[in-house]
């Protein structure tokens, strides 16, 4: 009862996001130099415009390891334009594992998974449920 109460709630303040072009450049670009461990960091949105994620913010003691990325959310800078999260996968699935779901869930609105090769088309966006969005390119 409380978790559909919580649901429908969460639904009111569902967002259309977007992310900038050179936003998305940078994740790739990052993505591919660290390759074969994973990338990670944290997304922040527009000061104006709150729905357009235009910067990542890479989070201090981040380990970036082969097969998970630790984020050390109590390092999370208090900033409320921080918006969720993005991570690497060296392999060509951009699926959330176990581990991400439970990252969602506790962490931030929106979360991107990009995969190998990294480019504009093999990353996916998720909810804090773990449910696909779509990511306007802006
Ligand atoms: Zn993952």
């Amino acid at each position: 009862m409380l978790f559909l109460k919580k649901n429908k709630t969460r639904q009111h303040t569902k967002v259309n996001w977007k992310i900038k072009h050179n936003c998305l450049d940078l994740i790739i670009e990052s993505a591919k130099s660290i390759y074969p461990n994973e990338f990670g960091a944290l997304l922040r949105v527009d000061d104006q415009q709150k729905s357009i994620i235009s910067e990542i913010i890479l989070l201090p003691g981040t380990v970036q390891g082969e097969t998970h990325t630790i984020f050390k959310l109590h390092m999370m800078p208090i900033d409320f334009n921080i918006v969720g999260t993005i991570h690497s996968h060296p392999s060509p699935f951009p699926i959330p594992s176990d581990a991400d779901l439970e990252l969602f869930r506790k962490h931030g609105r929106v979360h991107i998974i990009i995969a190998n090769p990294y480019n504009h088309s093999s990353w996916k966006a998720y909810d804090y449920n773990g449910e696909e969005i779509k990511i306007e390119i802006v």
